[in-house]
């Protein structure tokens, strides 16, 4: 993991390297079985280097510690690993770029549940990271909250996608659905690293 960790560090492949602060690469347990990827970092990801740091950040460790997840036990990452100007949306050249890096992170990583927080995440996990057929794959209003068994880079594993929680904080009327998404997750979370309970 070192060394991936170092060349993104130095990656200057697209246009977000001239007007980033830090690359933020990830955080949290590099051999975690439940692996979270969001979208992009925003200003405060960018100032210290750290994903999920700010209010999303904030809202996503108050939905983890609800449910008994502990973060420790956990790694995050994005798709892109540097910040967008005005945290616009990602442009389809720079996932492209962008994402050898997070499959890295996932070979590197190797989870046994992998929860996509909103579209862009979802929908590059789903389409098993084929840009092109990311706008195939359903939107995450229909996807959020229900487990998904798929081969990934040539593993096993569950997708589950859930809210990005940025979107809660515009539109409080999700904060239901991702309360009981998180329950589920929370349970899935368990029975795959215990087994299931009899
Ligand atoms: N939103 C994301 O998708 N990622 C972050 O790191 C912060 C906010």
């Amino acid at each position: 993991m070192d060394g991936l960790v170092a060349r993104i560090c130095n990656c200057t492949k697209c246009p977000l390297a001239e007007t980033r602060n830090t690359v933020v690469v990830g955080r949290g347990n590099k051999e975690a079985s439940l692996m979270f990827i969001g979208e992009a970092p925003g200003a405060k990801e960018d100032e210290t280097g750290l994903p999920f740091v700010g209010k999303a950040g904030t809202m996503l460790s108050t939905y983890l510690s609800s449910v008994g997840i502990d973060e420790s036990s956990i790694y995050i990452a994005n798709i892109l690993k540097c910040r967008p100007p005005n945290n616009r949306n990602p442009k389809k050249d720079e996932i492209e770029m962008c994402t050898p890096w997070l499959v890295g992170q996932i070979r590197e990583i190797s989870p046994k549940i992998i929860c996509t927080l909103g579209n862009y995440a979802t929908k590059f996990i789903l389409a098993k990271g084929n840009i092109a057929a990311m706008s195939t794959i359903d939107g995450i209003s229909s996807l959020h909250g229900k487990p998904i068994n798929m081969e990934l880079f040539s593993k096993e594993l569950i997708v589950f996608p859930l809210y990005h929680p940025a979107a809660i904080i515009y539109n409080r009327a999700l904060n239901d659905a991702m309360e009981r998404d998180m329950l589920e997750l929370a349970k899935l979370h368990k029975e795959t690293v215990r087994g299931p309970v009899s």
